[in-house]
């Protein structure tokens, strides 16, 4: 029989572009989820230079203390019955493995938020993310302010020696000075659209 447990979880997917403010929410949810009482744990990837290892680190300067993992496999190592909320950080650097193991922990009962980029600097959905966004209960996406006009920003621009990032471009440059912006879809510069009829 499929269903056994008696009461099942919840996924949250928190999405939007960098400096969006994923990393800020998902440390609030937390937080408010130990005031609770309840018994949290999170976890981030370790290939996130960004971020130093063992903390959710908002640009925002808030940080919540995280296992940093390689693959999403580990967290089972450190997840117990006795945890209750789980959160994980900038998900869409994880491995497909990622969703059966939500999936698990939303059936064994458990309340689960992820964040994760939704679309990748050429504006095309990244990794799992789109896949949660489906299967989640609730999804927040979430806007970042556009640095060259000021409006509402939904996307990443990838700048590689002060230039926009081309559509072909290797995503790891070597000696490139590259950076991120948040831009909204006016002033988002990339010289390709996807060709949707072939990745789907
Ligand atoms: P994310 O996890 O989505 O990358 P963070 O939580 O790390 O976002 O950062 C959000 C914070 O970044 C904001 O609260 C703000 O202080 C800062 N910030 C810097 N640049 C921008 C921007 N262009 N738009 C919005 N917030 C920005
Ligand atoms: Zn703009």
């Amino acid at each position: 029989m499929y269903s056994s447990s008696p009461k099942k979880g919840f996924l949250e997917v928190i999405c939007g572009p960098m400096f969006s403010g994923k990393s800020e929410e998902l440390i609030r949810r937390l937080r408010r989820a130990q005031i609770g009482q309840q018994s949290v744990i999170s976890f981030n990837p370790g290939i996130d230079t960004r971020t130093p290892s063992h903390k959710i680190a908002s640009h925002n300067g808030t940080s919540f203390q995280a296992v940093t993992i390689q693959s999403p496999e580990q967290m089972m190592n450190f997840i117990t019955t006795t945890h209750n909320v789980i959160g994980i950080d900038e998900a869409q650097f994880f491995s497909a493995d990622l969703v059966n193991i939500i999936c698990d922990l939303i059936d064994s009962g458990k309340r689960v938020i992820v964040t994760g980029l939704n679309l990748d600097f050429k504006a095309v959905p990244f990794g799992t993310i789109p896949l949660l966004m489906a299967i989640a209960d609730t999804v927040t996406k979430l806007s970042a302010i556009c640095v060259l006009c000021g409006n509402d920003a939904y996307l990443t621009q990838r700048i590689v020696n002060n230039e926009p990032a081309k559509f072909d471009d290797p995503i790891i440059k070597p000696g490139a000075q590259e950076s991120y912006q948040a831009r909204c879809r006016s002033c988002h510069v990339i010289d390709k659209k996807p060709l949707w009829q072939k990745t789907l």
